[in-house]
């Protein structure tokens, strides 16, 4: 049975996982190498729970009993050592997770089901590190992971039936609609979702139209809730253009070469929403648009 949940990373994704775990009366343990992010995790847990109790969504009792089901470690091997599942959310970067996953199997315990939350390393080459291949699975969640209600639950080449019926079931219980995809570059809502992103920055590139052109077309023509260039600049460039990287190396494909213009807003330090500009311009602090005509059409 599946009580102790030790999440590793406690940022953007990591605090939602471990709010939408603790919510549905799992342990969980928030594990985060920096004090500072993991006090600003409980933070912002607290003030999502806040929004949850004034839309009534939530009781104040339900809030207090979430925020007492979590506990915050520095130390990773205390932090694990109870897990009966672990998500690890830390950055997107392959030498640390496969770093994270050696450890994991030497510190969590043998029964534990090792889960990632990668946006597209490979679950295959993460499980290769570990002595429990069977046991190591990819449960991609979306951000924010308290209202999104997908995760794609990703099976490497070793991942057994029965590791995957039982993230398929917690997902289930966090009342989220769990998707089974195999392991392959991009798995499947970043393969269909970064090729559409990179075209819409070749057809800005190209000047077929500008910035806010191409959204609206986007928005009100396809209904998609927001446009190709501001889901990028949420989503952050530098990720984009990494799971890009990712899906070109992957397929060895010539259509999943990011953008020109992609790579020279990322290497000026343009990554979107986390530096106040991307495709748009953002308020310090802030997800509100102030300017966007930066490459509008002549
Ligand atoms: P983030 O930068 O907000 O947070 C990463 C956290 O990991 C930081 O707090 C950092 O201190 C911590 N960390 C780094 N090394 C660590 C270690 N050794 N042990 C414990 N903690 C460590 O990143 P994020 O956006 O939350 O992304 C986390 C993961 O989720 C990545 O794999 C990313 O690809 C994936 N993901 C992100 C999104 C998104 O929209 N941000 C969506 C789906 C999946």
């Amino acid at each position: 049975m599946i009580r102790n949940i030790s999440v590793i990373g406690s940022g953007t994704m990591g605090n939602g996982i471990a709010h939408t775990f603790a919510q549905h009366g799992f342990q969980v343990s928030l594990i985060d190498i920096s004090e500072n992010a993991l006090n600003q995790a409980l933070i912002t847990i607290g003030k999502n729970l806040d929004r949850q109790v004034s839309k009534g969504t939530l009781t104040p009792e339900e809030k207090e009993h979430t925020l007492k089901n979590i506990t915050p470690y520095t130390a990773f091997e205390e932090g694990v050592a109870m897990a009966d599942l672990v998500v690890e959310a830390a950055t997107e970067n392959t030498e640390l997770k496969l770093r994270i996953f050696k450890d994991l199997d030497t510190f969590a315990p043998e029964s534990a089901i090792l889960a990632s939350n990668t946006s597209s390393i490979s679950i295959t080459q993460i499980a290769a590190v570990t002595k429990r291949g069977d046991k190591v699975i990819g449960m991609h969640f979306m951000n924010p992971v308290p209202v999104m209600k997908l995760v794609e639950v990703i099976r490497g080449y070793a991942t057994s039936d029965e590791t995957t019926q039982l993230v398929m079931s917690i997902s289930a219980q966090l009342q989220k609609t769990p998707v089974e995809v195999n392991d392959y570059p991009g798995f499947v809502a970043n393969r269909i979702l970064m090729p559409m992103i990179n075209e819409a920055i070749y057809t800005l590139y190209e000047g077929v139209a500008g910035v806010q052109e191409i959204d609206t077309v986007m928005k009100l023509g396809m209904a998609h809730p927001m446009g190709p260039l501001q889901l990028a600049d949420f989503i952050g460039l530098d990720v984009c253009l990494a799971i890009l990287k990712v899906l070109h190396d992957g397929f060895g494909n010539p259509k999943y070469a990011p953008c020109p213009l992609l790579v020279n807003m990322v290497t000026a330090g343009r990554k979107g929403v986390k530096t106040g500009e991307g495709f748009y311009q953002y308020t310090a602090g802030s997800k509100d648009i102030v300017v966007s005509d930066k490459f509008k059409k002549s």
